[in-house]
């Protein structure tokens, strides 16, 4: 039986991850453990974040770790909100916050419209430690300036992925856990995951 510890508390993401994981893996999560200090996300990039994550979390806990970031980023905004997209309005969470003001900043360069944009998802697998894989899921998509639909969060109701004419809050939840970026990031980590549990 090979552990595998998730660096979050997120609920959504450890069901979405044990979803995927092969027999003969034992998911735990930080609520597992006696509470850890907090881990400063101070990478510049979604990759970075992951790693700082995972390699802390497997080093002080000991075995695999898997940690995940992401967020979405504007082309016209220069790639912005990126890693600040939990806490773009200021506050870590404000959904509503967050995209008023992707809004307001967006409503300002219509000349930029369509608003091409992309989530992206980095998972980092360390071990004791040191990196053992770095995974990436990207989902194009534009961001529309009237919000639609109720499901989903964060970002959801602005966003068109490509190929569609409905935003991801628009989508059923299943629809959207199959094409989102988190999806395409965790069907690749379960390829390698997967080939690690046959081996150890
Ligand atoms: P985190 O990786 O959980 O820290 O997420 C960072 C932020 O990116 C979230 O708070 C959301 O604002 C945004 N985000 C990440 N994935 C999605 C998604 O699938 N839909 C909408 N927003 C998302």
């Amino acid at each position: 039986m090979t552990d595998l510890i998730l660096a979050t508390n997120n609920s959504h993401k450890i069901h979405e991850i044990a979803a995927i994981l092969p027999p003969g893996c034992r998911l735990r999560t930080l609520a597992d453990f006696p509470p850890m200090e907090e881990i400063c996300e101070t990478g510049r990039t979604f990759a970075e974040n992951a790693a700082i994550k995972a390699k802390a979390v497997s080093a002080k806990l000991g075995g695999w770790a898997l940690a995940d970031d992401s967020g979405l980023c504007v082309e016209a905004l220069s790639g912005m909100p990126g890693v600040l997209s939990a806490r773009y309005a200021g506050v870590h969470g404000d959904d509503v916050g967050n995209n008023r003001k992707l809004m307001q900043e967006l409503g300002a360069l219509p000349a930029l419209a369509p608003y091409k944009a992309r989530f992206v998802c980095s998972l980092c697998l360390a071990k004791n430690g040191e990196v053992q894989g770095t995974f990436e899921g990207c989902l194009n998509g534009k961001i529309i300036l009237t919000p639609r639909g109720v499901y989903g969060f964060g970002y959801d109701p602005l966003f068109v992925p490509e190929g569609h004419t409905c935003t991801l809050a628009e989508m059923p939840t299943e629809q959207k856990n199959s094409l989102s970026h988190r999806a395409r990031v965790l069907e690749q980590f379960a390829t390698a995951w997967r080939k690690i549990c046959r081996g150890a």
